[in-house]
C-alpha cells in the first residue's frame, strides 16, 4: 500500500472508530517530527519506521518502561527513528526502556506492512495477543475495508492453516535514555548542533544543547556546567 494512502487510511480509521480507538493516541503523521503527546497510561500506536515501513507499538499489558513492537517485516533490529518515536510517547523518567520485538506473523509480500500494523492494533484493542494471532493474508484488505465502512475495528480473520505462517524472532532491546527530554541518542545527534550533548558536572547526566540551553563555552572550553535541575536544587 502506498505510504500516503495508508496515512489517510489510519487517519480515517482514527476518526471513524474514535470510541473503539480509545488507546490510539495520535495521528501517525505527528511521529515524523517527534510530536506525539506523552502517554500517561496504556497506548497503541501505528508508527512509520522512516524506511518505507509501518509497525504497531503498544504498552498494553506491559509494566512501566516496557513497550512491545509488532513488526510484520523484522530482521532483529529497530530503526533509530522507531526507537525515538517510542521515546517521545513514553517520556520515561527511568534511565532505560525495554522494547520487546514480538514474534508476530510476517508479511509474504512487500506491501502489506500497513494492513498488518492495523491488524495488530485490532487484536490488541479486542483483547487478543498479536504474537499468537495468525492472520489470513487473503482477507486482510477486504476486512480493513469492512472496518472502514462500518466504523468498527474488529479482529482480522484468522488463517485456516496456521502452521505455514512465518513469524519473526522475539527479541528484547534495551535503550538508554538521556536529557530532560528523556530521549535515546544516536550518532547523528552528535553531528547536529541542537542535539549535541554535554555532561552536567553535578548529576553527571547528559543533556542536549537545545533542551538545556547549554552555552557554547561548555563545548569549546569544556568548562564547568550544571543542568537546570541541579542549579535549582543547589
Ligand atoms: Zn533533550
Ligand atoms: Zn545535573
Amino acid at each position: 500500500m502506498e505510504k500516503c494512502s495508508l496515512m489517510s487510511l489510519s487517519m480515517y480509521l482514527k476518526t471513524c472508530c474514535i470510541i473503539n480507538f480509545r488507546y490510539v493516541k495520535d495521528y501517525t503523521l505527528l511521529g515524523t517530527t517527534f510530536q506525539y503527546s506523552v502517554s500517561g497510561g496504556e497506548f497503541a500506536q501505528i508508527i512509520h519506521t522512516g524506511q518505507c515501513h509501518w509497525v504497531a507499538v503498544s504498552n498494553i499489558g506491559c509494566r512501566k518502561g516496557v513497550v512491545n513492537v509488532y513488526d510484520s517485516l523484522n530482521y532483529g533490529t529497530l530503526t533509530t527513528y522507531t526507537v525515538k518515536q517510542i521515546g517521545t510517547i513514553l517520556h520515561e523518567e527511568d534511565p532505560e526502556i525495554i522494547l520487546n520485538i514480538k514474534p508476530v506473523q510476517q508479511q509474504n509480500n512487500g506491501t502489506d506492512c500497513g494492513v498488518f500494523a492495523i491488524a495488530f492494533v485490532a487484536s490488541l484493542l479486542n483483547g487478543q495477543d498479536p504474537s499468537t494471532a495468525s492472520y489470513n493474508n487473503n482477507q486482510l484488505r477486504t476486512h480493513l475495508l469492512w472496518c472502514i465502512k462500518n466504523g468498527h475495528l474488529s479482529p482480522f480473520p484468522q488463517a485456516p492453516d496456521q502452521t505455514r505462517l512465518k513469524r519473526c524472532k522475539g527479541k528484547r532491546v534495551i535503550t538508554e535514555l538521556f536529557c530532560s527530554c528523556r530521549m535515546p541518542w544516536d550518532k547523528q545527534d552528535g553531528k547536529r548542533r541542537a542535539t549535541q550533548m554535554a555532561c552536567c558536572d553535578k548529576c553527571e547526566e547528559w543533556f542536549h544543547r537545545s533542551c538545556e540551553n547549554i552555552p557554547d563555552r561548555v563545548f569549546k572550553k569544556m568548562s564547568q556546567w550544571k543542568c537546570s535541575k541541579c542549579v535549582h536544587a543547589s
